[in-house]
């Protein structure tokens, strides 16, 4: 059996960034991603780096880190990952006051503005005023997520790291430490496993016996082909609901519903996103549903016509544009910051998931995972450790049946 330092399951941003970190610091990597093109939360994001956006000391420190780094990330990674900073522009959804959602974001690290209709419009001469009741503005950063996570993969293989495309069917444990994974093809040992399954990784990790504080979203959104028109901006709608969705669906009472399938643990929410990429292509978005099946199905034509209507309240012009639903799991823990470390009672075992706008902040914190790991201690990590949930239902059973 091959031994590494390191298993990474997962191949999305996290386990991409990650894996490249842990072999910059000279270890030994394996990445194992089921997919070459999965139907994955990174390959379905908008790119946004929301820097901007963190109110706890942690996310604020990460979010300027992370924007920093990116500035110069394509020269570091040898690839184009069509890195650029624009404008951010915040419609308040209908039922919400503009003065509301202001003082709520009044805490960011750099609070989004508010502007007037009139400078609105110029900023995205596409925005039907009419749908316009108030809104704020942001400078945002942006990406391409899925060139971003290429060009991690790349970069980590330059290091010598190993990416095989192989299914992770199980962890292999002794007692209460993970020795290593086994896929349909075999069985690999590591002194490590990282899991960055995204919104797997709950079904993994209870697969084994395992308890984490980690659910997962249905995430639909569109993708529309490449079109003439030009976005200079990207438009959201704020408030996000999915974070509200995320609090209550995460809920340390509601956990044990989601070792139950067929449950739909709180109603799903619509946040209108629509923005273009640089070859031209769109998305609009969001619908995020909380069922605690994986496998769930939706009615993807339904949706689609839903994100449709929301978007052409904003954006008359692309709503209708040719596309394709996309439907993806997004994870998130229940207090919107991520889980990083090891978790309690467990040896051979960490976590790397569970990020709610992971984009701006991955990079960066996976430098400091790699850089604690081979032995510079880090100011941030601790707190993020899966151990700020032991007690709550740490030690609950595998669901029967
Ligand atoms: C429509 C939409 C818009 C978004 N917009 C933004 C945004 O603007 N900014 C932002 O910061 N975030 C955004 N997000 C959220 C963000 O994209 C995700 O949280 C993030 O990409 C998750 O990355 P990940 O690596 O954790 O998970 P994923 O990208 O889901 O990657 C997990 C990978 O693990 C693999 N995997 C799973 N199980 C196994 C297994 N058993 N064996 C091997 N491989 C396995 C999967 O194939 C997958 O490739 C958005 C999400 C969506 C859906």
């Amino acid at each position: 059996m091959a031994n590494y330092d390191w298993i990474v399951i997962g191949g999305g941003i996290t386990g991409a960034a990650l894996s490249y970190e842990l072999a910059r610091q000279g270890g030994s990597v394996l990445l194992l991603e089921k997919e070459a093109l999965p139907p994955s939360a990174t390959r379905y994001s908008y790119g946004g780096l929301a820097h901007w956006a963190g109110k706890t000391p942690l996310l604020k420190a990460l979010g300027e880190e992370g924007i920093h780094r990116y500035r110069t990330l394509s020269e570091e990674l040898e690839a184009d990952i069509h890195f650029r900073e624009l404008d951010l522009l915040l419609p308040i959804a209908p039922g919400y006051s503009v003065e509301n959602v202001e003082a709520d974001l009044a805490d960011c690290r750099i609070p989004p503005q508010r502007i007037s209709v009139e400078t609105a419009c110029e900023l995205e001469p596409l925005l039907n005023p009419l749908a316009l009741e108030g809104v704020l503005w942001a400078r945002h950063g942006h990406i391409h997520p899925w060139l971003t996570t290429l060009a991690f993969q790349k970069a980590f293989q330059r290091l010598g790291g190993s990416l095989l495309l192989q299914t992770v069917t199980g962890l292999r444990r002794q007692g209460q430490q993970i020795t290593g994974v086994e896929t349909p093809t075999g069985c690999y040992g590591a002194a490590q496993v990282v899991v960055c399954a995204g919104g797997w990784t709950r079904a993994l990790l209870r697969q084994a016996g395992i308890w984490a504080p980690i659910y997962f979203t249905h995430a639909e959104s569109l993708e529309l082909e490449p079109a003439e028109v030009r976005l200079r901006t990207i438009v959201m709608s704020a408030p996000v609901q999915r974070l509200e969705l995320e609090r209550q669906a995460g809920h340390p009472d509601r956990d044990p519903l989601w070792d139950k399938p067929g449950q739909e643990i709180c109603p799903p929410i619509l946040d209108v996103g629509i923005l273009q990429f640089l070859d031209g292509s769109l998305r609009l978005g969001q619908i995020s549903r909380a069922l605690t099946d994986p496998q769930a199905e939706v009615d993807a034509a339904a949706s689609e016509a839903q994100i449709r209507s929301q978007a052409e309240r904003y954006l008359p012009a692309v709503a209708h544009l040719p596309g394709r639903w996309r439907h993806c799991l997004v994870a998130f823990s229940s207090d919107h910051h991520p889980l990083v470390g090891s978790l309690p009672g467990w040896e051979g075992l960490q976590l790397f998931s569970g990020f709610s706008n992971p984009l701006a902040i991955v990079p960066a914190l996976a430098r400091r995972f790699a850089q604690q790991a081979y032995g510079q201690a880090d100011e941030w990590l601790p707190s993020l450790s899966p151990a700020r949930f032991a007690g709550s239902s740490a030690a609950a059973p595998l669901p029967q049946g």
